[in-house]
């Protein structure tokens, strides 16, 4: 009884009455033979189920409406499973962006990671190939940084590590990579940039170290790299620059520490 006294508007959901009533619309005019929709009805007990409508319509022989006939089953079960899958793909789909991140981030420093880093030299590597133009990579290794976790603790150790990473990154040009390849060294990867351009990045990334002034005594950085220059039908493999790198970052803390060194692998190949 209380169904008969009122009429489909009263128990739709608001967010469903619009396109019920198009589709209506389009029914009357004849623009659809009949139409399905699935909606939310309000039910006695004051909660909203999922329904399948289907409504056609019988005329009059002068075309106007007769009648309309609406068939409802409840779909409700089956929606919430749907909302329910729904959210688990979310839920999913955001714990593989933290999985993703926990894989290629470094957690204290919150830069990239070493098995990050391989990736991009990888890909950098592939497209030399049919581009090919120097590309340097470099060693950066903060001097006396014990003492510094000697003098002030682990704590504040750490503190001037993140300071450090992040003000690397900052001064780093867009196109450039830099990684924590391990306690307190980084690793630099300079797309398109040769020994002279190499040289002039890392002595901006020395000084921008030297300069930070939020640490609790001035704290220095020495770098050692090197730049490749493709040759056909020679591959060099990630080892090789590393190996190099480092010995230019040796010989720069040899020379007395807060300096850069630079040089091209083909003095080791030739
Ligand atoms: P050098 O100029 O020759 O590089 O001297 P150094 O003292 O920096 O080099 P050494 O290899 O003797 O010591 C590295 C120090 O870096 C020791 C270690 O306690 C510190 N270190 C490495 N990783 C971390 C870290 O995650 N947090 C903190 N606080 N210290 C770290
Ligand atoms: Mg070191
Ligand atoms: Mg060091």
């Amino acid at each position: 009884d209380y169904l008969l006294s009122i009429n489909f508007q009263n128990i739709t959901h608001p967010d469903d009455l619009t396109l019920d009533l198009q589709q209506l619309d389009s029914l009357a005019q004849g623009n659809i033979p009949f139409y399905q929709l699935e909606k939310r009805y309000l039910t006695a007990s004051e909660n909203y189920i999922w329904i399948l409508l289907s409504v056609s319509l019988v005329r009059e022989d002068n075309g106007d409406v007769k009648y309309y006939i609406a068939q409802i089953q409840s779909i409700d079960e089956r929606k919430k499973m749907e909302m329910e899958l729904k959210n688990q793909k979310e839920a999913l789909h955001e714990a593989n962006i933290i999985l993703e991140r926990m894989a290629t981030e470094d957690t204290l420093t919150e830069i990239a990671n070493r098995r990050k880093f391989m990736l991009w030299f990888e890909s950098e590597m592939a497209r030399l190939e049919r581009h090919p133009v120097p590309i340097s990579v470099a060693l950066a290794d903060i001097d006396f940084f014990k003492s510094y976790n000697d003098d002030y603790g682990h704590q504040e150790g750490d503190f001037a590590l993140k300071s450090i990473a992040k003000k690397l990154s900052h001064t780093l040009r867009g196109q450039d990579k830099i990684a924590r390849f391990g306690g307190e060294e980084f690793i630099l990867l300079f797309l398109e940039t040769d020994e002279k351009g190499c040289l002039l990045v890392c002595e901006k990334l020395r000084k921008s170290v030297e300069s930070l002034s939020t640490l609790k005594r001035t704290v220095t950085i020495s770098i050692g790299g090197v730049t490749y220059y493709p040759k056909e039908g020679v591959i060099v493999h990630f080892d090789d620059l590393l190996k190099v790198a480092d010995s230019k970052l040796y010989e720069a803390k040899r020379s007395g520490r807060n300096q850069v060194k630079v040089v091209n692998l083909a003095v080791y190949q030739d």
